[in-house]
């Protein structure tokens, strides 16, 4: 289960059961000379999970208690082990604004929301009750938190923080400067597209993901590791590239559904947006699905309502967008 896969760098492959992303690459860099040594997420917070990464950190001979733990991002499938390995010792690191969020998250806030933007309110129950997202979340933690630009030092590597606002508000990529090694956390994903959503009218995380991936893409590194599965034989530049066109392509595409039908919901809009997801039609969509395609939509329908070319207003308590 453990692989080298850098000079110092161990990939440890954690099963991600029932998720279509199948697997997270937790990533360990060894120390020398006694410091500490890091481990760069930790999947799910469930048995199948955490085994496999005390395994991992067994066989690398690597006791948690002489280790830090560095969260790229709040989601569950990357913090879930957080907990349980700071209560053997390790220390957790994560991003100001991304423990600031773990640490408040309101799922039913969240719900609620989403039904004033057109979905259903028994898909809304259904999805609060099965997400894995809460489920398989990490028991309460403390982290010493990081910023963009602050510098980590492991082994010999030195590893700056760069802060990728979109698909978190405060996911960081790892740059090690001297090696041009980077991990790339969910930011860019090779053959999986990172799911943006919305965190609410106004936060434009679209935009915001679409800065951070120029924001990355002056890099130039030689080495890339993702957090999920592997870089399929393309360039950084290249992904980048054909995700800023897949985002375009989306933006072109909610903005004409909502001039061919002005007055639409955003769950409306949604189930009209095109899926890669084998469905009969938007009702049949497992309501998991449902909750990330109204993410995405809403995030896609945030960028054009800040951009001004359309217009979010409410009529009998639900939210409608039509254009400017
Ligand atoms: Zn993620």
């Amino acid at each position: 289960m453990v692989e080298k896969v850098y000079k110092n760098i161990y990939k440890i492959l954690i099963p991600l059961p029932g998720n279509p992303l199948k697997s997270l690459n937790s990533y360990v860099i060894e120390a020398e000379n006694g410091g500490r040594h890091l481990l760069i997420d930790t999947g799910f917070n469930r048995p199948e999970c955490f085994d496999v990464l005390i395994e991992g950190l067994r066989e690398l001979g690597i006791s948690p208690a002489d280790t830090d733990v560095f969260l790229s991002h709040l989601h569950s499938d990357h913090a879930g082990n957080a907990g349980a390995l700071q209560e053997l010792g390790a220390r957790v690191i994560m991003s100001s604004k991304d423990y600031h969020d773990i640490c408040t998250v309101d799922w039913d806030k969240r719900g609620k929301w989403y039904i004033t933007e057109g979905m259903r309110e028994e898909v809304c129950r259904e999805v609060l009750a099965n997400n894995p997202a809460i489920l398989f979340r990490p028991r309460p933690f403390d982290a010493i938190t990081v910023e963009d630009g602050d510098v980590l030092e492991y082994g010999w590597m030195k590893l700056r923080c760069i802060e990728v606002p979109g698909h978190t508000r405060g996911q960081i990529c790892l740059y090690c400067e001297e090696e041009k090694l980077l991990f790339s956390a969910d930011h860019v994903l090779f053959d999986i597209t990172p799911n943006i959503c919305s965190m609410g009218p106004g936060t434009n995380m679209l935009g915001s993901y679409l800065k951070s991936l120029e924001k990355i893409r002056s890099l130039e590194p030689e080495t890339v590791l993702p957090a999920h599965r592997g870089m399929g034989g393309i360039s950084l530049q290249e992904r980048i590239e054909s995700l800023l066109l897949h985002h375009q392509q989306r933006i072109d595409e909610t903005e004409s559904i909502v001039r061919r039908q002005p007055g639409q919901t955003a769950y409306d809009i949604a189930g009209q947006m095109s899926w890669a997801i084998r469905s009969r039609n938007w009702e049949d969509f497992p309501p998991g699905q449902k909750w990330f395609a109204m993410g995405e939509a809403l995030a896609h329908l945030d960028l054009l309502v800040e951009e001004g070319s359309i217009r979010r207003v409410e009529k009998n308590g639900v939210f409608v967008y039509s254009p400017a």
